[in-house]
């Protein structure tokens, strides 16, 4: 039976592998195939496609990308009080004598938005109402308002496909975020990571249970950074052959249809 490894760091994110090593260690598991999946860059995948072909292992070019609200709230949360701050910049420069504090201390969250600006700003008597903050300074195109930042998950989907690419939650065990999973189905996920390194046996055999109810494709892999932390984790998760033909079926039929757009 063949194996695969879909999930692997190069040098080229924060791994200590490069290229042949990979090959070479793929090799050494008698891998079928690998995918390279470095942190928001592929810069890695030519020199590995090269030296997988002369290694004769099959290789999937990948890249695993920091959709912010999924992964890496904290820093979410820090762009949204950045934000804060920049609006209350924006009322300050127009005399409206509001602080960030003031807006932080009434949120009294982690993820402060528009209505708490506007509460603090009727707090503060500066406006009348809400109603009266939100046409004066802070809806679409007013004087104090501030593009929210973007690159949801769904924005990440529409990316990887224009590149056509099948777009995959990666370790769903570690996010902690299963409620987003209807949603980025809706907006098109393909798949989500079943089998990883962190994964218990029961999360492996729930999600297996979730792609299934919404139909998607099932991944998995080692998450492997190389040398860094002990012995290399390269082959410790075999995905079984059968998931990587799947996900070629889909990536296929994703090129079709994005030539397809193109040519409209
Ligand atoms: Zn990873």
């Amino acid at each position: 039976m063949a194996f695969a490894d879909l999930h692997l760091h190069s040098r080229f994110s924060d791994g200590t592998y490069g290229p042949e090593e990979l090959a070479e260690q793929a090799r050494r598991y008698g891998l079928a195939a690998i995918a390279l999946t470095d942190h928001d860059s592929v810069e890695g995948c030519p020199g590995t496609a090269q030296a997988c072909e002369a290694a004769a292992i099959e290789f999937i070019p990948g890249i695993e990308l920091t959709a912010e609200q999924l992964t890496e709230i904290a820093r979410f949360q820090a762009v949204r009080q950045n934000r804060i701050r920049e609006m209350v910049e924006r009322l300050n420069r127009m005399s409206v004598p509001l602080s960030a504090d003031a807006v932080f201390a009434l949120a009294n969250c982690r993820a402060p938005g528009r209505p708490h600006v506007a509460r603090a700003l009727v707090a503060a008597g500066l406006c009348q109402s809400l109603d009266e903050a939100f046409e004066r300074f802070l809806k679409k195109n007013r004087p104090a308002w501030v593009p929210k930042f973007k690159m949801s998950g769904e924005k990440a989907i529409e990316l990887i496909h224009q590149a056509g690419g099948v777009a995959v939650l990666a370790h769903p065990g570690l996010n902690r975020t299963d409620e987003v999973i209807p949603s980025m189905v809706e907006a098109g996920m393909d798949g989500i990571e079943c089998f990883h390194t962190k994964h218990s046996t029961v999360t492996t055999e729930r999600y297996l249970e979730l792609a299934n109810r919404f139909h998607l494709l099932v991944t998995g892999g080692s998450d492997c950074h190389g040398k860094n932390k002990g012995k290399p984790l390269i082959g410790t998760v075999k995905v079984p052959y059968q998931y990587v033909e799947k996900l070629k079926a889909r990536a296929a039929e994703i090129k079709t249809a994005t030539l397809s757009h193109a040519s409209q």
